[in-house]
């Protein structure tokens, strides 16, 4: 979801908002003042209620980021970055820097944001005790059972199991530490998300034709979202056995060139330092081939102080021991060969030479992906 305005940072988070929570605020306020804080509580001046209806739709903007804030949090805490966090029509949105590692940390993220509206709820209602306790404005108590109430909307509601509300995340967490596949953990939780969508759209539409047309106008308008979005993550998590067909050269890493046979470990260190992802330097020897490597196990064999003085070859390693991989060679003919679920490196060259690398992890992505593990 886009940010059209950004409001600010909370603990190092950008905070921004979408054009469609002006549509939000409107309705809420209306609702609030017009409706909902009257019936809470009778009697009181027309302007009282919309001084109070517009504290609220703030108060409940601030419900949502701190909903946000409770993912973002354990978020990090859990080594995600979180690139930020947008308000639009349907709530709030918390944008992780790609996902959990592992089925307990995509778990906790996951709670962490109906934890926070729950614990918002009680606060909230804390706060209508303590007004009505001290015998405060009638409206203020309003007001305050109306957040309340909405954060425990927020709470209950996300933790409905469809993905990608918060409760079909859990859900995936569950089917992944259980199955311990996480792709098809998605492709399930998000073929319920699908399920779960259209029953609750026959309900919204059950709503408009009985009770209550604008919120479930509302409901089916979600239904919709929720379908469309559910439907986005099952189509990317089943299983695409084309992807094997891939030419490994597309995952090739490029290393550095490669340093002559009076090179120092403080060059190759410096190498590694320009090439992060090469799991090697090469290094040429008397007759000007390339023939041995330095890994990165090597450079740390030998103490910081002493790099510059002891010499790359005394802990390079045999090139030719590496298996070589053409960069037109298929994913699915190179882990035929080279083996899967073994840990491999293999040596890539281009056709003018340039020498590259292509590790088992690189290929392990485009492996689950093929089989929708
Ligand atoms: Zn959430």
């Amino acid at each position: 979801m886009r940010s059209h305005l950004t409001l600010g940072r909370m603990f190092g988070v950008p905070i921004g908002v979408n054009l469609w929570v002006g549509l939000v605020v409107i309705v809420l306020a209306v609702s609030l003042a017009e409706l909902s804080l009257p019936a809470i509580a009778p009697g009181h001046p027309t302007s009282a209620y919309w001084f109070a209806g517009v504290v609220g739709v703030v108060a409940f903007l601030a419900s949502l980021v701190a909903h946000e804030l409770g993912h973002s949090w354990v978020a990090q805490r859990n080594e995600v970055r979180v690139l930020g966090i947008t308000l639009w029509l349907f709530g709030g949105v918390a944008k992780l820097d790609g996902e959990a590692t592992d089925p307990g940390s995509e778990f906790r993220i996951a709670l962490a944001g109906p934890a926070m509206s729950a614990l918002t709820a009680l606060l909230c209602a804390a706060g209508a005790w303590g007004t009505w306790r001290v015998g405060g404005s009638e409206v203020l108590f309003g007001l305050f059972v109306w957040l309340a109430g909405i954060n425990t909307i927020l709470a209950v509601t996300n933790l409905i199991p469809a993905f990608p509300l918060d409760g079909g995340r859990i859900l995936r967490a569950v089917l992944w530490r259980h199955t311990g596949r996480r792709i098809r953990a998605t492709h399930l939780a998000a073929l319920w998300g699908q399920i779960l969508a259209v029953v609750i759209a026959l309900v919204s539409v059950w709503l408009i034709f009985s009770v209550a047309v604008w919120s479930g106008m509302w409901i089916l308008a979600l239904s919709l979202f929720l379908f469309a979005a559910a439907r986005a993550e099952w189509s990317a998590s089943r299983p695409a056995p084309e992807l094997l067909e891939m030419p490994v050269g597309e995952m090739r890493r490029h290393l550095p060139t490669a340093l002559g046979p009076t090179a120092t470990v403080a060059d190759v260190q410096a190498a590694f330092d320009n090439h992060p992802t090469a799991p090697f330097v090469p290094l040429t020897g008397v007759r000007s081939t390339t023939d041995s490597m330095v890994t990165r196990d090597g450079v740390a064999r030998i103490p910081p102080a002493q790099h510059p003085v002891v010499p790359a070859t005394s802990v390079a390693e045999p090139l030719l021991a590496l298996p070589r991989v053409d960069p037109t060679e298929s994913v699915g003919s190179v882990v035929a060969r080279l083996g899967q679920g073994r840990n491999w490196w293999a040596l890539m060259a281009d056709r003018d030479g340039r020498l590259g690398a292509l590790m088992s992890s690189d290929v392990a992505g485009v492996l689950e992906m093929a089989a929708g593990d």
